[in-house]
């Protein structure tokens, strides 16, 4: 291409797509600089304008020579890269999650992208690239003449503008060089990422050999203080013996804080040259416990599931281990990670939100050392921008991460693993795209050619069929790792309890008993409740008044530490009444238990026992949650209660019993997934129990013994609990025997939502052929933030062979719904595979 560009330089133009990170389903078409036309590459960012003011960053998808038909197009602005940070097959996927899950690939660039890889915004000015003096058919005045001087070599803001041509408001002449194509005005382009930097202090190279060193001591005889630190930087670096440590220099705080030495002296040092200070690119995560320990040798249980896993890659790309909790799974993936690096390729460690623990991330650096990156919404986002770049520049072998880790730019991933694949947070609900991290592994995978192992205790139905199937390889672990037994499972019948008068509160006999005597024994306890405040409800135990969200269709949770009333959906808050608005009685009852009350209660039980809340209220702040687990690790708490955080893949000596508070409310949720839900969760957090030597105990409250589901969790008996559900699915064309696509229309007028989802639902009917539809039908929770809500549900069933044919139908359904005058300002939301 250089060649060409010599010979034809003065009459070829080029064009460049770009991606642009907006919702908006189409790539843009902008004109390439002179300057940049030897630089630019597909994958690179630039940064582009995009409607009247506003400018976005965009990544590069190809480059030719095709003016755009409908419009002019407009120069790119400034390229940011000097090579591509958006891989190839990334793009790909990005356009496969955009079709697949009814979005935009810009809305998929926009999430995969850290934000201090796009740009900030702020008013500045820069010279037009198309201008030059020479060819410019317009007169400029002194002023103007000046400020485009002056704009040849940067770009400015406001003030510096006014300031140079001494002006008060510099606008108007901007306006006249705009319209003469003379300048751009846009927002800053200022990278939001700056690399982490160590101020660092060497001896200037004129004093690193013996002779002018010795006379630099003459000098300094009569200044102690100079001479202290000329002195104590020599004890640290040996500059004679080692010149290169010189080079490196030391960390300038070493100096300033050491309490002996004196900063101005410092600072006079470095006046008269004898020092010298520099900054250097330092990585925001600590080098700790690099790579120390070997790997555990695996058992021969694990060994034997490692081999089948092998033999398994060899004939499918994807793989299923059902390991029971504690069988040891994790070391498993320990091994494959290192195999796949050794072979040369990349890595890629999957784990929901909330798993992505201390613990395990410790486990793991302990083997991988620096050749791991983290990836965590926990993260800020400069620590996010340094995976990505350490993924590019091949620092990171491998990573582990939440859900958004798919989305990195990895070019030759040879495993994925993706554990506790059943995990419904893997699933993105809210913004688009609704993607979920699961699948897209494994379409990323196979992008790739690389293999995919999915693990879980409780594998989703969905992948547990696949395997059965035979398209899915499958490897069992059924065994706990050495002497661990699985818990034994005891169900504490409430309605029995209640009528012989032994429960207290909502705790029945059985539960208290057993952590007493489980605390006796200096053992530890966890509790769950998947609900967080004090209580779910209030209530007017007169004429049954229930305080509502002003905003949403739910009753208002009560929140005792922060005395209100508090909307788990929109966040809306208010005082708690001292008396009912309709009855003005003052008998206000708080119903249910939520895990601030059980906090409370269990303290006034066990008043020798430290207890800790671990829920979202807990942990907000950026360490909490990791202290909680560390204080819980290191026996100071005794019992530990929380919401689903408790559940996953937490690791504790010393647990024997877990109780589960309420396990009803879980099983009869109104979703056809409540069983498979329950199933998971109850056997997740049993599974925390008894991990070691000592048998563990779980205490399942219900007022349903008797529930088919719960004798099945009694039993530990996973397949039974899927042969159930499958039946289940089959009879009502669920997955994994249909494609699910959940349509939500939301508009703030209730009336316009159920008449535009009545005509969406309608249009359905008559232009899509083979699937069953749903709806229109009120969600459970029917108003959140003022918009009413109206589902429509699509199964499409897997032998329809058009599913994509089906998606670009409803997505041009929708468009011309919101085309309709009435239903212009309704907001229709697609989602497939909803979960
Ligand atoms: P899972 O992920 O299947 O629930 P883990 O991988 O957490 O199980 O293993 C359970 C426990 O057994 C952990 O404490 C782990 O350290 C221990 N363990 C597993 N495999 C080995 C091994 N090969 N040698 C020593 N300890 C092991
Ligand atoms: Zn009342
Ligand atoms: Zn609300």
């Amino acid at each position: 291409m250089v060649e060409i560009f010599e010979q034809h330089d003065d009459i070829r133009t080029f064009f460049a797509e770009l991606l642009l990170p907006v919702p908006i389903p189409r790539l843009f078409t902008y004109r390439v600089p002179r300057v940049s036309q030897e630089n630019i590459r597909v994958g690179q960012r630039a940064i582009v304008p995009f409607g009247e003011r506003k400018v976005v960053t965009g990544v590069i998808t190809s480059i030719h020579e095709k003016a755009p038909q409908e419009y002019e197009a407009k120069y790119i602005l400034e390229l940011l890269d000097t090579f591509p940070v958006v891989s190839d097959v990334q793009l790909r996927l990005f356009h496969w999650i955009a079709s697949y899950y009814l979005c935009t690939a810009g809305e998929v660039l926009n999430a995969a992208l850290p934000s201090g890889l796009k740009l900030s915004s702020e008013s500045m000015v820069q010279l037009h690239p198309a201008f030059s003096f020479e060819e410019t058919p317009y007169s400029f005045t002194e002023k103007e003449a000046l400020l485009l001087r002056t704009l040849a070599g940067e770009s400015m803001d406001y003030t510096a503008i006014a300031t140079l041509l001494g002006v008060k408001n510099p606008y108007n002449i901007l306006k006249l060089l705009a319209a003469k194509e003379a300048i751009i005005l846009f927002e800053e382009l200022r990278e939001k990422y700056r690399p982490k930097t160590d101020r660092r202090i060497r001896l200037t190279a004129a004093y690193t050999t013996a002779k002018p060193l010795e006379d630099l001591f003459q000098t300094l005889a009569t200044k102690p203080l100079q001479e202290a630190v000329l002195l104590r930087y020599l004890q640290l670096v040996h500059v004679m013996q080692d010149p290169i440590s010189n080079t490196a220099g030391l960390s300038r705080k070493v100096l300033t804080d050491d309490p002996e030495l004196s900063d101005s002296s410092i600072k006079t040092l470095v006046k008269h040259s004898v020092f010298e200070e520099f900054d250097v690119i330092v990585s925001r995560f600590p080098d700790e416990d690099v790579g120390s320990t070997p790997i555990v040798p695996l058992s021969p249980l694990q060994q034997q599931a490692h081999q089948d896993i092998l033999k398994s890659f060899t004939t499918h790309d994807y793989t299923l281990l059902h390991g029971v909790t504690g069988s040891g799974k994790t070391e498993i993936y320990i091994n494959l990670i290192r195999q796949a690096i050794e072979g040369g390729s990349q890595a890629l460690y999957l784990l929901p939100e909330i798993a992505l623990t201390t613990q395990i991330v410790h486990r793991l650096k302990k083997v991988f050392g620096t050749t791991m990156g983290v990836y965590h919404s926990r993260f800020s986002d400069a620590e996010r921008v340094e995976v990505w770049n350490g993924v590019l520049s091949g620092r990171f072998k491998f990573v582990v991460g939440v859900r958004s880790s798919v989305l990195l730019p990895f070019d030759n991933l040879g495993l994925v693993i993706v554990d506790e694949e059943h995990d419904s947070s893997y699933k993105q609900q809210e913004p688009a795209p609704r993607y979920h991290a699961r699948d897209v592994a494994m379409m990323m995978a196979h992008m790739h050619h690389a293999k995919v192992l999915l693990g879980s205790a409780t594998p989703s139905v969905e992948s547990y069929y696949q395997a059965q199937q035979g398209k899915y390889g499958l490897v069992t672990l059924d065994k706990r790792f050495g002497d661990a037994q699985l818990p034994q499972v005891v169900l504490a019948d409430i309605g029995r309890e209640r009528r012989q008068k032994t429960l207290k509160g909502d705790f029945t006999g059985l539960l208290l008993r057993k952590i007493d005597e489980t605390l006796q024994q200096k053992e530890q306890v966890i509790i769950f409740q998947n609900r967080r405040g004090y209580s779910p409800m209030v209530n007017c135990e007169d004429c049954g008044w229930v305080p509502k969200c002003v905003n949403c269709a739910v009753s208002l949770t009560y929140h005792q530490y922060r005395h209100a009333l508090v909307c788990h959906y929109c966040g809306y808050k208010e005082n708690l009444p001292q008396q009912c608005p309709i009855c003005t009685s003052a008998r206000l009852k708080t119903v249910g238990y939520g895990t601030e009350k059980l906090e409370e209660e269990l303290n006034l039980h066990f008043p020798n026992a430290q207890v800790q809340r671990m829920d979202l209220d807990t942990t907000r702040s950026k360490n909490s949650y990791e202290t909680i687990i560390d204080q819980f690790e290191r026996g100071e708490t005794n019992i530990l209660v929380g919401t689903q955080m408790v559940t996953k893949g937490l690791d504790f000596d010393h647990v024997s019993l877990v109780g589960i508070f309420h396990a009803d409310r879980m099983i009869h949720f109104p979703d056809f997934r409540s069983y498979e839900r329950a199933f998971q969760l109850i056997t997740q957090v049993s599974g925390r129990a008894g991990r070691r030597d000592k048998p563990g105990t779980v205490i399942v409250q219900t007022s349903d013994p008797e529930h088919p589901l719960l004798q099945l969790i009694l039993r530990h008996d996973y397949r039974g609990f899927y042969e159930v559900q499958l039946a289940d699915r089959l009879q009502h064309h669920y997955p994994p025997f249909s494609r699910l696509i959940e349509i939500t229309l939301k508009h703030a007028d209730k009336r316009v939502c159920r008449q535009a989802a009545e005509t969406l639902a309608e249009a359905c009917r008559t232009n899509l052929s083979s699937v069953y539809i749903l709806g229109p039908g009120e969600p459970a929770i029917s108003k959140i933030r003022n918009q009413f809500l109206m589902n429509i549900l699509i199964k499409v069933p897997r032998a329809n062979a058009n599913l994509g044919q089906i998606k670009s139908t409803l997505l041009s359904l929708a468009e011309s719904l919101t085309q309709q005058k009435e239903f212009r300002s309704t907001r229709i939301i697609l989602d497939a595979d909803p979960m």
